[in-house]
């Protein structure tokens, strides 16, 4: 079977919108961030006015998009949203400014790509509601400043570092996304396998939860592939799926009792074996894996980190005993242990 990369997968399809909270309590966990939230928003409405720009960081999959389309929902404004590496110019940002309307949520995502012009043109956008706007070339250039309807600002970033201090200052509100715990993975499976109709038991659920690296996203995307093995098994829509069904499913995915892909094992596989377990940069490693660097750096460390498999250092990446365990290798880190 060929290797499947959950927490690479982006799809976002009709199955996926049936299950999106749409308001902020079926938003699930995340409590300080959806009680903060909502006393924002309330307030916001009774001044009548646009909730303050918000800023949403964390790793992918936790969802990011998922709030920011709930702060328009719940606001009653009007949705729209641009991924910042698809905005080449500033001529590019403008536009989409000048078209928004009145308490519109404009959701940005990856907003630390944003090319400097563009991100310059931001701040006004943010601080005054204006921009301005080239007109004409050559000599006969000019600018003609245009005042924007009140709107509110959600950037979502999955590298809070890499944003600029004057833009990071221009929200008002700022949320970190967490990973989730245990039992916010079960209630989120449980209430999609009720809208999917998928009948399964609390010992199938529970190890779904397990592999789901405490992210929403990868959560619902591997309860789909168990779901479809186990239909194709037993081709009935009404059978049942235990434990040994789901089992089977991650067998064939390649993705072990802890929720280790392939390319997790492979990567620290090549710590263990090219550098006696670090530390190394990420860079020598993406070399070798023959994997995008910013693929490592967002999608595949920060749950290996989290999950006590590597320990960030100042001289690079190590691995821990624990990885050196569940590898099943024998030896160990030098250095630090
Ligand atoms: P990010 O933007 O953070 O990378 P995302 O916002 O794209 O991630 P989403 O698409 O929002 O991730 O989340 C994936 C799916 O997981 C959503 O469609 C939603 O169904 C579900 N989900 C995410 N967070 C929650 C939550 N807190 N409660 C319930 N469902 C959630």
């Amino acid at each position: 079977a060929p290797p499947i990369e959950p927490h690479l997968n982006l799809e976002k399809d009709d199955r996926e919108l049936q299950v999106r909270p749409a308001r902020l309590t079926d938003f699930v966990g995340q409590r300080d961030i959806a009680e903060n939230l909502s006393a924002y928003l309330k307030a916001a409405l009774v001044r009548r006015e646009p909730l303050d720009h918000v800023l949403l960081s964390g790793p992918p999959g936790l969802g990011k998009t998922t709030l920011a389309r709930i702060i328009a929902n719940e606001a009653g404004a009007r949705f729209s949203q641009i991924t910042a590496p698809n905005i080449k110019r500033p001529g590019d940002l403008a536009k989409i400014l000048s078209a928004l309307g009145e308490n519109d949520v404009l959701f940005i995502d990856e907003i630390h790509r944003l090319p400097a012009p563009a991100e310059e043109l931001l701040y006004g956008a943010m601080e005054d509601r204006t921009i301005d706007i080239a007109v004409g070339d050559g000599t006969l250039a000019n600018s003609v400043q245009i005042t924007l309807p009140p709107f509110t600002l959600v950037g979502a970033t999955t590298r809070p570092g890499d944003l600029t201090a004057p833009l990071r200052d221009r929200f008002g509100i700022r949320f970190h996304l967490e990973f989730y715990q245990d039992e916010d993975i079960i209630t989120i499976l449980s209430r999609a396998a009720d809208i999917w109709k998928i009948s399964m038991t609390a010992e199938s659920r529970a190890s779904v939860s397990r592999r789901a690296r405490s992210t929403p996203r990868i959560a619902l995307h591997l309860l789909r592939r168990v779901w479809d093995y186990a239909l194709a098994e037993s081709g009935d829509l009404s059978h049942e799926i235990d434990r040994g069904a789901a089992e089977f499913a991650f067998g064939k995915m390649q993705i072990d009792a802890e929720g280790m892909t392939r390319l997790d094992r492979q990567l620290m596989l090549s710590i263990a074996n090219h550098y006696q377990g670090g530390p190394v940069g990420l860079k020598p490693l993406s070399a070798i894996l023959a994997e995008d660097l910013t693929t490592l750096e967002d999608y595949v460390e920060p749950y290996l980190v989290r999950r006590g498999f590597i320990r960030r250092t100042p001289r690079g990446r190590m691995l821990t005993p624990e990885a050196y365990k569940h590898l099943g290798l024998s030896g160990g880190p030098q250095g630090l242990f």
